[in-house]
């Protein structure tokens, strides 16, 4: 927070009296830009205020602060597609029962730093337990209030009685009132949808089949019909917003890309008609793949959900496999908090180790889940006109990977958060 500070501090007295954007030149040895071609070597990246003015290796322009990088390697801010900034820590069935949704914006305010240090600075985030505090802290990190990635918000989860986003699982009899997120049927969930979008929810999250993490159906069953699915993108259209759908099942993943989601979260069971839907329908694949090590060495995941984590983790690698031969475009997710906050980048290597490239993983991280999120006009590349959202590595992540879990220096918005300011 020092550094943060002191760099609020600088931009402003470099401002002076009459408050010009400060103009900046970013050093480094080599430059990723995040649309996957050839590494610029050395870059110069050149920002006016929040925004980025250019990009390539001339000197410096005169009067503008030059922050040096040396030998690191400049990347864009990362981009997480599926995060749980709100979570407590607590087993999400239980929060409810144990938590209060102050706690959760709490929770939510410390893990959104932890995910900037970790180079995001870009999130989508799939869903709060309590429902709303995301769009909450959305607002706090849009006004400066606390530090965070930029954040597109779900608001509440809509889920099907006894499916996956059900959290009564205690006890049928005991209700949480303010949680409305069980939906049935065409019409509750065009209610559902709506209420969402009216409190600010940016997207819909919906849960059309079971999950691992979780004791209700289980993550092969599919649970929302074609029809219900249809119906929520169909709303959510009306709304200019898209619809998220956390898939694990095959039957369930067809049909929800039928109905037109725009992502197919997790996409554990794929075969190759799933595969081939997924091509004609343009929808996109959002696999969270580090899950399966992650969940097994958590002490607060309950042994009965650790082995629905195992029975699906070969299905998800050869998933991962058969949409990457296919050559179709794949986001980056991690489902975090399911994985710890701040170890998002450990989904790299998993994907290399399955067969992606570094340069196609660093991209699925940055250009492809700015067009996801239909947000190419402001994130995921290092070029002119984007908002100044860089970090650094001290080695080459084309080398090796791992490289991302190691980010030494964050910028967002030309705020510099983490790493050294010279
Ligand atoms: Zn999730």
């Amino acid at each position: 927070m020092k550094h943060l500070l002191a760099v609020a501090a600088a931009l402003t007295i470099f401002g002076g009296q009459s408050p010009a954007p400060a103009l900046v030149a970013v050093r480094a040895a080599r430059l990723i830009d995040g649309r996957g071609g050839a590494v610029l070597a050395p870059a110069v990246v050149v920002l006016r205020g929040d925004r980025i003015e250019s990009v390539g290796n001339a000197a410096p322009p005169a009067g503008a602060r030059v922050i040096d990088l040396g030998g690191a390697t400049l990347l864009p801010g990362l981009i997480d597609l599926h995060t749980h900034l709100t979570s407590t820590g607590v087993h999400w069935e239980d929060e409810l029962l144990k938590t209060t949704p102050g706690q959760a914006a709490l929770h939510g305010a410390h893990n959104a730093l932890v995910t900037l240090m970790a180079g995001f600075t870009t999130c989508r985030d799939m869903g709060p337990t309590w429902p709303y505090t995301d769009i909450d802290l959305r607002k706090a990190i849009d006004e400066g209030v606390v530090p965070g990635p930029r954040l597109m918000v779900a608001g509440n989860y809509v889920s099907p009685t006894g499916g996956a986003g059900d959290a009564r699982q205690f006890s049928i009899f005991v209700d949480v009132p303010i949680v409305r997120n069980l939906a049935d049927g065409p019409d509750e969930i065009r209610k559902v949808v709506r209420t969402n979008l009216k409190q600010g929810a940016d997207f819909i999250k919906i849960l059309g089949t079971g999950a691992v993490t979780s004791k209700g159906a289980p993550p092969g069953a599919q649970q929302y019909t074609e029809e219900e699915m249809h119906v929520a993108v169909e709303e959510a259209a009306r709304w200019g917003r898209h619809v998220a759908a956390h898939l694990h099942g095959t039957a369930g993943i067809k049909a929800g890309i039928r109905a037109g989601v725009r992502t197919v979260d997790h996409g554990s069971m794929m075969d190759d008609e799933a595969v081939e839907l997924l091509r004609t329908h343009h929808a996109y694949f959002v696999p969270t793949l580090y899950t399966s090590e992650s969940i097994s060495v958590n002490p607060n995941v309950p042994d009965s959900e650790k082995e629905r984590s195992r029975q699906i983790k070969e299905l998800k690698d050869k998933s991962f496999q058969m949409v990457l031969k296919a050559n179709l475009p794949i986001g980056f997710a991690t489902d975090a908090a399911v994985v710890p906050h701040g170890l998002n980048a450990r989904e790299f290597a998993y994907r290399v180790r399955l067969g992606q490239t570094p340069m196609a993983a660093i991209a699925s991280a940055t250009k492809t889940a700015a067009e996801i999120m239909s947000w190419s006009d402001r994130v995921g590349t290092v070029e002119a006109g984007k908002f100044a959202d860089l970090v650094a590595v001290s080695g080459d992540p084309l080398r090796d990977i791992s490289e991302l879990e190691r980010v030494t220096w964050v910028m967002k918005g030309g705020v510099v958060y983490k790493g050294d300011v010279r």
